[in-house]
């Protein structure tokens, strides 16, 4: 029931607009005020797509479950050779620090199937073999004891090769992930049905043309699966166009009640990827529909990893690990190193706490008292000096070259009484009261006006 191209055209404009489980009803809002201010919570408003769940790995590698009300789950893929053994383990390792909790590799060649037998015994998470071409290839890492494959209908279309990959899994357990790409999504070898579906791609619709295939192709494909009674089936459709990706995944979220991969290919590099990456993926999250994500970076997948697990704790989609940290842009009011002091602090929370524990890094008063207000440990900065802050009580006020090290050490004494339970996180004890900019922080721009607040008893 292939929907014609237009119509499926006209769902992406539609889409954007409807994001219906995430829109804010405002009369709802209304009546949910509580003394003048509105809370709500993102994370209660997403209602996640029913889908299939499907769990996959060992007792050495852990288990992960997709789908169903599993958590978002994150992966990325290693950027080096799998033949290279130690290089790739030690690339799995860094990724498995980071936080994915599943990483694929390329085989493209036999003795990167080979060298999975050695590779999987060294890392601690589950390994997925990314397989193109060759269907070899994957039975090949069905027997190393790989935890999950990657089919791409683009080029295994023989149908007979494909059932043999899906025996193979069948019979030890193990999940496919079929992923239909914009960049190989047009067929290749057959020249008639090639200049047809180049015929679509260059007319005006070409978005239309490449959605109609995209689903075209899954549903062909799947319909393999179904007649083999394989059901362990995660799919993914990805462009690099991100309105591409929210029509495709919206489309296949109808269709099919299988586990989505979210993902936009090719997203270039870090710099201009994460707009492009995240825009979609949290359309789409927000809307209830994905189930593991995947950023592609041309960098270091460790910071696919790092994006996409901010991505989820930022949504409220899973709990965050280690601290969370507000800091201000700067403008013209500031009086300290701002850009430097919030990377070390990024590097040392990062290194140093484990804890959810929410810092704020503000360049002065203006807005520093709500940040302060709102976060565990704060810093508000004046005329190179400081003044920090304790879930809202003032517990310091130093030059600019100590300000690291003593919100450090408040940070680790403060994680220190959380884990021997005296202290709570997110608990505030007391409204700050904006100091005098001119007086204790020294800064030379003038008095702030304004009322204090008042303090809670
Ligand atoms: Fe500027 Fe102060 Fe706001 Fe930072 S907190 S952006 S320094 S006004």
């Amino acid at each position: 029931m292939q929907r014609d191209s237009a119509e499926l055209k006209s769902s992406l404009r539609l889409c954007v607009l409807r994001n219906s489980a995430s829109f804010v009803d405002l009369k709802d809002l209304k009546g949910r005020a509580n003394g003048g201010w509105v809370h709500y919570n993102i994370a209660d408003m997403i209602q996640r797509r029913p889908t299939r769940r499907i769990t996959f790995g060992d007792e050495a590698h852990g288990f992960v479950s997709i789908g169903g009300d599993a958590p978002v789950s994150v992966q990325t893929m290693t950027a080096g050779f799998t033949h290279e053994i130690d290089k790739c383990v030690a690339e799995i390792l860094k990724l498995s620090a980071a936080g994915a909790d599943l990483v694929r590799v390329a085989v493209p060649e036999k003795k990167d199937t080979a060298a999975l037998k050695e590779i999987l015994p060294r890392v601690p998470l589950p390994i997925v073999a990314d397989v193109h071409f060759h269907f070899q290839r994957a039975l090949e890492a069905i027997e190393a004891g790989v935890h999950k494959i990657r089919l791409n209908p683009g080029n295994i279309s023989d149908r007979s090769q494909v059932r043999d990959v899906i025996q193979a899994c069948k019979a030890k357990k193990i999940p496919i992930r079929v992923g239909v790409n914009e960049g190989s999504i047009v067929e290749r070898k057959d020249k008639q049905k090639r200049l047809k579906e180049l015929g679509g791609i260059f007319s005006s619709d070409k978005h239309g043309h490449f959605l109609a295939i995209m689903i075209t192709k899954l549903e062909e494909y799947l319909d393999i699966f179904r007649e083999e009674d394989f059901h362990d089936v995660v799919i993914s459709a990805k462009s690099i166009d991100p309105l591409l990706v929210i029509d495709a995944y919206r489309e296949i979220s109808a269709r099919f009640d299988y586990p989505l991969h979210l993902g936009v290919t090719h997203a270039g590099p870090r710099e201009t990827g994460t707009i492009r990456s995240v825009a979609p993926l949290a359309h789409l999250l927000c809307s209830g529909i994905g189930d593991t994500i995947r950023i592609s970076y041309a960098s270091d997948p460790v910071y696919e990893v790092e994006d996409g697990l901010e991505l989820m704790y930022v949504l409220g989609l899973r709990p965050r690990v280690g601290a969370e940290l507000i800091a201000c842009p700067t403008c013209g009011r500031i009086q300290v190193d701002l850009f430097r002091l919030v990377q070390e602090v990024r590097k040392k929370l990062a290194e140093e706490i484990q804890l959810p524990i929410k810092v704020a890094v503000m360049g002065c008063v203006v807005n520093g008292p709500g940040e302060c207000e709102g976060a565990d440990i704060a810093i508000f900065a004046g005329d190179r000096r400081g003044i920090i802050y304790v879930q809202g009580e003032k517990v310091a006020n130093v030059r600019e070259e100590e300000i690291l090290e003593a919100l450090l050490k408040e940070c680790r004494a403060f994680q220190d009484r959380v884990e021997r339970g005296e202290a709570k996180l997110g608990e505030k004890k007391v409204d700050i009261l904006p100091p005098d900019p001119i007086g204790e922080l020294g800064s030379g721009w003038g008095k702030v006006s304004g009322t204090a607040l008042p303090v809670v008893k």
